[in-house]
């Protein structure tokens, strides 16, 4: 069984900000910003390749109730799925990092030249 189905299951505690019959929302154990949750479908679901448009649809609604609960919807935040080996997923369960509580910064994502490709 996979890290998350195990967090799912309570066999691994989390800290729990969410939950209801389909999904899970936690904080991320090595925070990334002030705020940093994951929150992930309770179906396993390797990644956002697997996923189904109607997880996806009651995923939406999931993360702007998160985002509400823990009030970050109008100064704003960041929502990122990685996917695979270059996207840089590490536990192999869709999960979507929801990250604020402050200013967030943007820059290039690799060190291949980003002009290099097109
Ligand atoms: P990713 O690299 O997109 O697969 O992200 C995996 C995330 O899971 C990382 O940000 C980890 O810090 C986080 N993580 C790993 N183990 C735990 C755990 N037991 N509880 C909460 N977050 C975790």
């Amino acid at each position: 069984m996979c890290l998350f189905c195990k967090i799912i299951k309570k066999e691994i505690p989390s800290n729990i900000i969410l939950e209801n019959d389909n999904y899970l929302a936690f904080h991320d154990i090595n925070p990334k910003a002030p705020i940093h949750i994951l929150a992930i479908p309770k179906i396993h679901t390797e990644s956002f390749n697997d996923v189904s448009a109607e997880i996806m649809s009651g995923m939406t609604s999931f993360i702007q109730e998160i985002t509400k609960e823990v009030n970050i919807e109008n100064n704003g935040y960041r929502v990122i799925t990685n996917i695979g080996s270059d996207g840089g997923q590490e536990v192999a369960h869709l999960h979507f990092h929801i990250l604020g509580g402050a200013k967030l910064k943007w820059g290039h994502f690799s060190d291949s030249d980003p002009k290099g490709h097109f």
